[in-house]
């Protein structure tokens, strides 16, 4: 007989982003002659930058030539050319990672939850509250007990290092989906220093470093120390548009261990080598192309062009709240706009859907702490954000 995987029995209904399209549908029979800005979803709108597509087509015709046709790739970690482009970009904001530490990934999705495989179901994982649902759902699949570090408006949506709790897998994001909260390299060496003393590993999310403009750290092994207790999982997704593409990558540094039962050491590098091994064949050549170019000086600039673009629409949503006198977090290095929307999430999503025609995402979705908060995303054009924008001030102004 065969046996679920009791995990998948433990999973809450993913109910956020599936009610959310059962209201705006709804909403959208009844009411075909009013237009709705979709500022929920955060799926980029800028198209792939055009150095990125060249070296796509240029892959393409390639394949298509018996002498340079490309079939399995070797490890499965992803080219030389691509690894030492990600290692130069690390380095050209002062990090050093070595190219065999670099897995190329099809996503920070994937690498987010599929890291989990590696580590047993004795480890009791901490993640904060908000957060990316991916991080929870995925380890609840796997058996693994998790608990929560509050992020709240006292601390500024960033989860604080809790005292006297232990725990052996943490997952961070900065800059933050949802709230858009960056980690002080202080908060970030608060949490390194935790994970050092219980010997914990940090899965570290790093989906939006692109969208920092100062000094925030960029990577969690800017901070001494982390390349001891960190894993880093990184995405082209929102950094040129790679949604649709799918292109990532996971830096796994060689000093990080881990322990079985008796207290014997492991590297982790390795044992995520052997997984990926089994369980993954790679990222198309012409998709890992296209993202060699994107670390080429032609892609840096090009797709720092669809950044500033998304991070004026975060400006201008920021400057309207700010002008509402409302708060929030985000909106600076980051592109998602976090505001207290002063009653419970959905009321507050049915009112902006009925009243305004804009949709947003209700903070709950993504936590309890999530609730009376509200997220709204910059990656939508110019011209849906001073709309959308125009409507929330008419909603909200007193
Ligand atoms: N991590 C965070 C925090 C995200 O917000 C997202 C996507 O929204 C992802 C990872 C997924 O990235 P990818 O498209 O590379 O799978």
């Amino acid at each position: 007989m065969a046996k679920i995987n009791k995990g998948f029995l433990n999973l809450k209904e993913n109910y956020l982003f599936i009610e959310i399209g059962r209201k705006v549908r709804e909403y959208v029979e009844a009411n075909p002659d009013k237009p709705i800005i979709r500022m929920g979803i955060g799926d980029v709108t800028q198209p792939l930058a055009p150095c990125v597509v060249e070296a796509m087509q240029k892959a393409a015709a390639e394949m298509g030539v018996k002498e340079t046709f490309k079939g399995y790739e070797d490890s499965g970690r992803g080219y030389d050319f691509l690894r030492s482009a990600v290692a130069g970009y690390y380095k050209s904001f002062g990090v050093d990672v070595e190219t065999d530490e670099i897995f190329i990934s099809d996503g920070a999705k994937s690498d987010s939850g599929n890291i989990t495989d590696i580590f047993g179901e004795d480890n009791i994982v901490m993640v904060s509250d908000p957060a990316y649902p991916v991080y929870v759902d995925s380890n609840i699949m796997n058996n693994k007990q998790v608990i929560f570090a509050d992020a709240t408006e006292q601390t500024g949506f960033a989860p604080v290092v809790p005292s006297g709790v232990k725990t052996d897998l943490i997952y961070l994001c900065s800059p933050n989906n949802p709230t858009g909260a960056v980690f002080t390299k202080e908060q970030l060496t608060d949490w390194v220093n935790y994970a050092l003393e219980n010997k914990a590993v940090i899965i570290y999310d790093a989906a939006y470093e692109a969208f920092i403009s100062d000094d925030s750290p960029r990577s969690i092994f800017a901070v001494e120390g982390a390349r001891r207790c960190a894993i880093e999982i990184c995405s082209l997704s929102k950094t040129a548009g790679f949604t649709g593409t799918r292109c990532g990558y996971t830096v796994v540094p060689k000093e990080l261990e881990f322990y079985d039962d008796k207290g014997a050491v492991y590297s982790v590098l390795k044992i995520w080598a052997r997984r990926q091994g089994s369980k993954f064949n790679g990222v198309p050549y012409v998709i890992q192309r296209g993202a060699e170019a994107v670390f080429s000086p032609d892609g840096l600039k090009q797709t720092k062009e669809a950044i500033d673009y998304y991070m004026e629409n975060a400006r201008i949503m920021s400057e309207t709240f700010s002008e509402l006198n409302i708060s929030y977090t985000g909106g600076k290095n980051s592109p998602y706009i976090w505001f207290k929307c002063n009653m419970p999430s959905w009321d507050f999503f049915d009112m902006l859907l009925s009243g305004k025609q804009v949709v947003g995402t209700p903070g709950v979705g993504f936590g309890k702490n999530g609730d009376g908060w509200f997220r709204l995303t910059a990656f939508n054009t110019r011209e849906n954000t001073i709309e959308a924008m125009k409507r929330v001030r008419e909603l909200l102004a007193k």
